[in-house]
């Protein structure tokens, strides 16, 4: 399959001739904190790309952390998504709601022999690491230096039957060569991207206390809602090589991507949740119009 850009529809070419995909994006917040300056471009980008192409704009929570998520910073999304002028579908999709539909994947997942469980805790990795003093590095720091990766299965067993505690790891290489062939994806700015899903290691894709993971979720969420075009911050472009592969190994639908750029403060730092000062509410509070947002955040497309 090839696709090219038009301005907000994807023609996408097919052995059996072209036709034109009806633009689908979504803004995608965890619901862990006040909205700011950077989420209110990401979600006036996502909009712009559907609104323009005449296409659906939806948005989904990503609320799988019960230690974060809190119903004040839901609510607060959505009033400052109207206030910002935005419309959405509704039912809005909330991850925690759906919990089968991530097990039903990881279950996919290991059928085809790509899990491992993982029973390491954060300092064992830690100490791990300094051992053997050196890991390969990713986006997210070292990576997985492979404990549990060669665990005899029933010791593995054992383990779990035990009631020791356990995240679901993806053995990456096992993973990629079963894919089988070089994946690609598209990026509709920086062009056709081959996609190197090694790049985090083996990640987790479901935590001790939570049957998924962002990366799980993520691409789950984006083919049952049927995102055609997924948009988010260049921070995130890495994690589309795993993402694609994820996709190959479930059989599902391979969107298109936008990355775009992330909205610093006046000393060059990426905002942050932590950030109380400049989030949306604060800047309302001073007085600021939506209007006054747009412009501060540069928002032309
Ligand atoms: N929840 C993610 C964030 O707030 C968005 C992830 C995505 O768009 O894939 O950065």
């Amino acid at each position: 399959m090839r696709f090219t850009a038009t301005s907000g529809r994807a023609r996408v070419c097919q052995p059996s001739g072209w036709f034109i995909m009806s633009v689908v994006t979504r803004f995608a917040p965890s619901p862990t904190g006040w909205l700011h300056l950077g989420h209110a471009f990401a979600a006036l980008f996502a909009h712009a790309q559907a609104a323009r192409a005449g296409g659906r704009f939806l948005i989904r929570l990503e609320d799988i952390d019960p230690t974060r998520v809190r119903p004040e910073y839901e609510s607060a999304i959505y009033d400052d998504l109207a206030w910002l002028g935005l419309t959405w579908e509704t039912p809005v999709r909330r991850q925690s709601e759906h919990f089968d539909d991530y097990r039903r994947a990881l279950a996919k997942l290991s059928a085809l022999g790509v899990l491992y469980p993982c029973f390491c805790t954060r300092k064992e990795i830690q100490d791990e690491i300094a051992r053997a003093g050196q890991a390969p590095h990713g986006p997210d720091g070292p990576h997985y230096p492979g404990t549990c990766r060669g665990r005899p299965a029933a010791e593995a067993a054992d383990r779990v039957a035990g009631g020791q505690p356990y995240a679901l790891r993806l053995d990456v290489t096992k993973a990629a060569s079963l894919a089988g062939h070089a994946l690609h994806w598209a990026d509709l700015d920086r062009g056709m991207q081959k996609a190197d899903p090694a790049v985090f290691g083996d990640v987790v894709l479901a935590r001790k206390e939570t049957p998924a993971s962002y990366h799980l979720a993520v691409v789950v969420d984006d083919a049952i809602q049927g995102i055609t075009l997924v948009t988010r911050g260049e921070d995130l472009f890495e994690a589309t090589h795993l993402h694609r592969l994820l996709q190959e190994l479930l059989r599902l639908p391979v969107p298109q991507w936008r990355h775009h750029r992330l909205i610093s403060d006046e000393a060059g730092r990426r905002l942050a949740k932590r950030d109380d000062a400049r989030s949306l509410r604060a800047l309302r509070e001073l007085g600021w119009t939506p209007e006054r947002v747009r412009e501060a955040v540069g928002f032309s497309t």
